[in-house]
């Protein structure tokens, strides 16, 4: 398969040179985003504790490091309400049954230490 991704994109943002996004999730992305046929813009993927800080994410949130040595998460970017269902069926599809979803992004994670299935929702305004 393709990676779709190869510019690794999924390290964390401040530079710290964290990039441990379990494989395994890299892998549902590309089948995912291939199945989609439209671009995917990951807006962030693992974070350490002190930018998961920064950027106001939960405390256990599954893009910080878990207990297997991997992160679990992804916030892709939300382009319109079609391609962010198309995004959704497409990773649950593959087994996905964790998300939050917003007009800004789509949260999705394979985490196995968080409980499942979990559907947020939140409204970004402006
Ligand atoms: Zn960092």
């Amino acid at each position: 398969m393709k990676d779709y991704f190869p510019e690794e994109p999924f390290g964390c943002r401040c530079g710290c040179g964290l990039d441990a996004l379990d494989p395994a999730m890299r892998q549902i992305l590309n089948e995912s985003r291939e199945e989609t046929g439209f671009p995917w813009i990951i807006e962030s993927g693992s974070r350490c504790d002190a930018h998961n800080a920064a950027v106001g994410g939960a405390e256990n949130s599954a893009h910080k490091v878990q207990p297997d040595g991997f992160t679990h998460a992804v916030d892709i970017r939300v382009f319109n309400p079609v391609t962010r269902g198309r995004m959704l069926e497409a990773l649950q599809k593959r087994g996905i049954r964790r998300f939050e979803v917003s007009n800004k992004h789509l949260h999705a994670d394979n985490s196995p230490f968080h409980v499942k299935p979990l559907l947020e929702a939140t409204y970004f305004k402006g």
